[in-house]
């Protein structure tokens, strides 16, 4: 009660709320930078599970921004570094490592570990593998991407509303290999990462917690050089190939 005393007196949170957080569990892709943030405020949040998934080791090029991880720790298993940061900050809560890459074959088992999924993955192919296994497995995904100083986040809530939009609707085609900059050729702001890291914590929390408004149907557009946001609609592609009726 101690520990979660800030949020148990927000009305959206309140005892049952945080009994709700703490019976959940989510399942995060990636332990990067937008794994690190998300991680570190929901699991100070309480919600009960986590479910990390990364198959990288820590690089000392990563610490400029994946803040789960320190100097001591370059070489060790991300998920290895991130579960002695979590359990540091909140030791009541399940950590489950997936040290693993999420492939054709494995994802659709690991997005069934949870009430909810965050991609907080670096690729588009993993982009497109958990749109389609959150489909299949009927699971909320919150969805986030950074390069430079730009950020851009959502809610698809395709595998549970036949109405909305999946992250396929917005790109129906993957970019061919090699056509599309990553933080590795292009640089990104740390801060920008814990910034789309933390919102997509906070939209999972809300999605866990059903209060608020989502932001499903929605994209998120958040340019910190210029020190704008724009949230822009998602509309629903009858002919997306994943999700349009004429597939389903
Ligand atoms: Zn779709």
């Amino acid at each position: 009660m101690e520990r979660y005393a800030r949020q148990l007196l927000l009305k959206e949170v309140g005892g049952a709320g945080q009994a709700r957080l703490l019976r959940a569990r989510v399942v995060l892709i990636g332990a990067g930078g937008l794994g690190s943030p998300a991680a570190y405020y929901l699991a100070a949040a309480g919600v009960g599970g986590l479910v990390i998934a990364d198959d990288d080791r820590v690089e000392i090029s990563n610490l400029q921004r994946q803040i789960l991880h320190t100097t001591d720790r370059i070489g060790q298993t991300k998920t290895a570094s991130a579960l002695q940061a979590l359990r540091a900050l909140n030791p009541d809560i399940d950590l489950v490592p997936f040290t693993e890459r999420v492939t054709d074959d494995t994802v659709d088992d690991l997005v069934r570990q949870g009430d909810l999924v965050i991609d907080g993955s670096d690729t588009f192919v993993t982009r497109y593998l958990l749109n389609r296994a959150c489909f299949v497995a009927q699971k909320p995904l919150v969805s986030g991407a950074v390069l430079g100083f730009e950020g851009q986040l959502s809610l698809f809530l395709h595998g549970v509303d036949p109405a909305a939009p999946c992250y396929q609707c917005l790109y129906p085609d993957p970019p061919a290999v090699g056509t599309t900059a990553t933080c590795r050729s292009g640089g990104v702001l740390g801060a920008v990462t814990g910034i789309v890291g933390a919102w997509q914590a906070a939209e999972a929390i809300k999605a866990l917690l059903g209060v608020g408004e989502s932001l499903a149907g929605y994209l998120l557009l958040i340019n910190i050089l210029h020190g704008q946001i724009q949230r822009i609609r998602i509309p629903k592609n009858p002919n997306c190939p994943l999700c349009g009726p004429a597939t389903a």
